[in-house]
């Protein structure tokens, strides 16, 4: 027999206790800025329609998305991404909700990717997206979030690489070449394809003047954002939606870094992003500790209008919750927890297995995390099995204390063990 199903299929993988931990750590973390910043949470279904999906999403992306026919014979897909769930939503469910529209969701994403490390074909993602205005003070503030989601977790040495989709279309636009052609130009930079990226411009007819400008482009790059707008602008001079690009682009990270936010960015004007809806401001979050983003967003301004029909501007943020966590082992960041009580309740013999149950309701009730001696062990074994287990007291109840109202409670770190009136229990424990 076919031995292959003792692991988990390719590309997909299990969490055991300590990395579902780690994961559910980041998830609580994402929650809570989305709460700080005034995003609600929005859950959507994993599996949606494949022209929804496949609709923007770029060629690359296309090709790896899990796509089969249902029972009702629907051609449907895993969600590869959550930003057209959120599209479909806002255009057929919240179009008159008042302006922005704020909308947090977390969960697993499907990719066929190659594997390899931080690359998976089950994923997760934190995600937010910023619905209804096109000023360059929202696309701040989702870059702000960004930062600060790193930031809380205690990431370092974080860098948010940026450009402008509206640079290149700016320039491939004014050469007379369609969207369909800029989009398979931009998906050959997305993959670092400067030659390849040229030679297909070349082939759509960009002139000799637009080439020497886009590889121009292709070579600027770096963290000064005041010498870095000054060539960008030198070099677009004659491509008038380039400029428009490019002070919004200077526009928005001014209001970051004059925001006091402590971010670093790295302009890179070559720099373009597998899907295709993006219509301004993109950026991707890296740390030194990977060579693979950490999270990536933008600006989308059309994608909400594909499915509704009225222009709805937006820009969001997906963090690779996956790559979040890798980033933390290299960086030794481990998560944060209050102190924490763990109970053990174990009853001696067995006439008294009821009333030690009703003991760990009690506790679980008071907030204390309580777990029961189900497997009828003995004393000692019990004791051993719950140091191992990060036990930090054990509640020995024993026939002739319960006859009293009374147990024996022992602190584990100290060995220590003393009788406590069981109306005492919890808040002994706790103090
Ligand atoms: P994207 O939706 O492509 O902008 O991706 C946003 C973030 O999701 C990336 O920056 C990664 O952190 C994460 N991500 C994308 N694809 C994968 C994958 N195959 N495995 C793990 N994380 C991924």
């Amino acid at each position: 027999m076919n031995s292959s199903f003792r692991q988990p299929v390719r590309g997909m993988r299990d969490f055991l206790p300590n990395e579902a931990e780690k994961l559910r750590f980041i998830e609580n973390t994402a929650r809570r800025l989305a709460e700080l910043y005034g995003y609600d949470e929005v859950i959507t279904p994993i599996i949606e329609h494949y022209d929804l999906l496949a609709a923007k999403i770029g060629e690359e992306n296309r090709k790896r998305m899990y796509v089969f026919e249902d029972l009702g014979g629907r051609k449907v897909a895993l969600r590869p991404e959550f930003t057209a769930s959120i599209a479909r939503l806002v255009s057929t469910k919240l179009l008159s909700v008042p302006k922005p529209i704020k909308l947090f969701s977390v969960g697993s994403l499907y990719r066929y990717d190659e594997p390899q490390m931080g690359r998976y074909r089950e994923f997760w993602q934190a995600n937010y997206e910023l619905v209804g205005s096109n000023r360059p003070e929202a696309d701040a503030e989702v870059l702000g979030l960004t930062c600060d989601f790193l930031e809380t977790l205690g990431i370092k040495g974080y860098t948010i690489k940026v450009n402008h989709v509206g640079i290149l279309r700016g320039i491939l636009g004014c050469e007379g070449i369609l969207e369909e052609g800029q989009n398979a130009i931009m998906q050959l930079l997305d993959d670092k394809e400067w030659d390849k990226a040229l030679r297909l411009a070349r082939e759509y007819g960009a002139s000799s003047k637009c080439l020497e400008t886009l590889e121009r482009i292709f070579g600027i790059r770096g963290e000064r954002r005041e010498v870095i707008m000054k060539i960008m602008i030198e070099t677009v001079e004659d491509y008038p939606k380039a400029l428009d690009s490019i002070s919004n682009l200077d526009e928005i990270i001014s209001f970051v870094e004059d925001s006091g936010l402590d971010a670093k960015f790295y302009f890179e004007a070559g720099f373009a992003r597998g899907l295709e809806y993006y219509t301004g401001i993109i950026f991707e979050a890296y740390v030194p500790e990977l060579g693979i983003a950490i999270g990536g967003g933008g600006r989308y301004d059309k994608l909400i209008e594909l499915f509704s029909g009225v222009e709805v501007p937006a820009v969001g943020v997906a963090l690779g919750m996956d790559r979040i966590m890798l980033a933390m082992e290299k960086q030794g960041i481990s998560p944060s927890r209050a102190p924490d009580y763990k109970v053990l309740v174990v009853p001696v013999e067995e006439s008294i297995i009821s009333k030690a149950l009703k003991i760990s309701f009690a506790l679980r009730r008071s907030g204390i995390k309580t777990e029961m001696e189900v497997m009828r062990r003995g004393l000692s074994r019990s004791l051993s099995d719950a140091s191992k287990k990060g036990i930090t007291h054990v509640v020995i109840v024993g026939r002739k204390e319960i006859g009293e109202g009374k147990v024996v409670l022992r602190n584990m770190r100290d060995k220590v063990q003393e009788e406590v009136s069981i109306e005492e229990l919890s808040s002994k424990i706790k103090h």
